[in-house]
């Protein structure tokens, strides 16, 4: 890839930023026969791409809003990554419990409405089942009180593994896709962008790089990559934290996920089973600064494990938690100052000097915002016009077994380091494998098996080792419930 760099007078398209928006850009200007190169400064998902709830969803929540567009989109997408990605998503059922008489004929009539906007690419219809019926399902929610409760189907997948898989398949198509490469600055003639300086993190090498389209995928960070188009430029993305705690798989046994529609702060709240552990979130509360390493906040953790309490038969408490996790949302700036507001859709912006910027969305629409943000770098840039394919292309890895979500065996970690540019520890634990999401502690404890695997393969020495470990424990560390925390709280419900 790094030689591909080299030799390439001019790209077609130079995509700055590595997670699904930017990633899926690549596949697209690919697969279009367009010259495409992708610079990631950190690992590919880093970002927020890895923390997602794993959801692919049209957003039962926007229907409420009223935002019929955004949800007919995502519902034909969902179906388009089931059928092109089968190998990291998958058809996944959801009870939404009634304890209120009115909530069975409102969330099923909400829900029969979303059944029906999915047309053809549906996943299957919504149903009404009793209180025995529901504790078949999902036998650790609360009886007292239930009435029953409403069954309907939305996508789950891999996030990190999906964005691998992706910029595999812009590899495929001759697209070149390279992580840790920050991108420092902008090319300009004549106040017009014909490219970017590049540095290779890893070994300090920089690199000027030219392309007739520039796109601005970088999500949370959209707006430092604008001030260096335009030193004035005001910001247009604002930030919101989402924490998920994870927890064994006794507190909600089966393949079901619950739905809990809404929340106090009128949210939508999901605990769903993922790789044999159950999944809980999320939160939205504003952030001022991006960060790649958002820290759940104490006010999250207990307002997921209250309230999810309030529906299951045993509470998890804080000493439960395996994992936690955060990740911070590229909300386009609007006018109200409460994020749970602010609209998911996402957001394309072409400067002065034809930097082209695209911002919000979600995972579910990925393949859409990468195709709205192409079609605008091909006709601002008198590219070559070709239509857009993505909606029928099969992603790579489509026809083979994905590999364990917590393997540490070494023929795993050889072939993340040999095929999918795994390059720390930190990689392969987080992302290749999901291990610190699914268990913090038990990651920390493979951390040197895996550390050492890798230094064989990658010819690194003993410093090498101990320094992937330390950075790794300095990340991982975040991942725990504070200890103090849990020592205070243990025994009793926080609140
Ligand atoms: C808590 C939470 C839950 C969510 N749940 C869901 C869900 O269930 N389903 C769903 O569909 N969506 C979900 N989303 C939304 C979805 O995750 C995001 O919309 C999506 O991941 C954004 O992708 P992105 O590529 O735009 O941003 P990112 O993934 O953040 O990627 C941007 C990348 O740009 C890189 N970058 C920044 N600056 C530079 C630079 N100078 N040079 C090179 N690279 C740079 C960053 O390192 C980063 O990797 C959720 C979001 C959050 C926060």
């Amino acid at each position: 890839m790094i030689q591909m760099l080299r030799d390439t007078p001019e790209w077609d398209v130079c995509i700055i930023g590595g997670g699904a928006t930017g990633l899926g850009a690549a596949v697209d200007a690919a697969t279009r026969g367009l010259k495409t190169i992708l610079f990631e400064q950190h690992d590919f998902a880093k970002g927020t791409s890895s923390r997602s709830t794993k959801l692919v969803h049209g957003g039962v929540r926007y229907l409420q809003q009223g935002n019929i567009k955004l949800v007919m989109e995502a519902l034909k997408e969902r179906g388009l990554l089931i059928k092109n990605a089968p190998h990291l998503a998958h058809n996944q059922k959801f009870v939404v419990p009634n304890y209120k008489w009115w909530e069975g004929p409102f969330y099923g009539i909400g829900l029969k409405i979303y059944d029906w906007m999915a047309g053809k690419l549906g996943l299957g219809p919504s149903e009404f089942l009793s209180k025995e019926q529901t504790l078949e399902l999902a036998p650790t929610l609360d009886p007292e009180g239930l009435r029953g409760s409403i069954v309907y189907h939305d996508g789950q997948f891999d996030d990190a593994r999906l964005a691998i898989s992706i910029a595999q398949t812009a590899a495929q198509y001759n697209g070149v896709v390279l992580n840790y490469f920050p991108v420092t600055g902008l090319l300009k003639t004549k106040n017009k962008i014909g490219g970017l300086q590049v540095k290779d993190a890893l070994t300090g090498a920089t690199y000027e790089v030219k392309s007739k389209a520039v796109i601005n995928a970088t999500g949370i960070f959209a707006d430092s990559v604008m001030h260096m188009d335009d030193l004035h430029h005001k910001n247009i993305v604002t930030h919101s934290q989402g924490i998920h705690l994870v927890v064994d798989k006794e507190f909600l046994p089966g393949d079901t996920a619950i739905m809990i529609p809404k929340t106090d702060d009128g949210r939508v709240l999901f605990a769903v089973p993922w790789h044999n552990k159950i999944v809980l979130g999320t939160t939205d509360i504003p952030v001022a600064k991006p960060s790649l390493e958002p820290v759940p906040k104490d006010e999250e953790i207990n307002f997921i494990l209250t309230h999810i309490g309030r529906y299951l038969t045993k509470d998890p408490q804080l000493s439960d938690v395996r994992s936690m996790f955060a990740g911070l949302r590229p909300l386009v700036k609007g006018k109200t100052k409460k994020t749970a507001a602010l609209s998911r859709d996402h957001l394309i912006t072409v400067s002065g000097s034809g930097l082209i910027t695209i911002t919000g969305g979600k995972w579910t629409t990925y393949r859409k915002m990468a195709e709205d943000v192409i079609d605008i770098a091909i006709e601002k840039n008198n590219l070559s016009k070709k239509p857009c394919v993505t909606e029928e292309l099969k992603l790579f890895g489509h026809d083979q077994q994905p590999r364990s979500a917590t393997s540490t065996a070494q023929a795993d970690i050889k072939k993340a380091i040999n095929d999918e540019m795994c390059m720390t520890i930190e990689d392969f634990l987080s992302r290749r494998t999901r291990h610190l999401l699914l268990d913090a502690k038990a990651a920390i404890e493979a951390a040197p098996l895996v550390a050492k695997i890798m230094a064989a393969e990658m010819n690194k020495d003993e410093n090498w080792i101990s320094e992937q470990i330390n950075d790794f424990n300095t990340i991982a560390k975040h991942y725990i419930p504070s200890s103090n925390l849990i020592s205070a709280t243990a025994g009793k419900t926080l609140n």
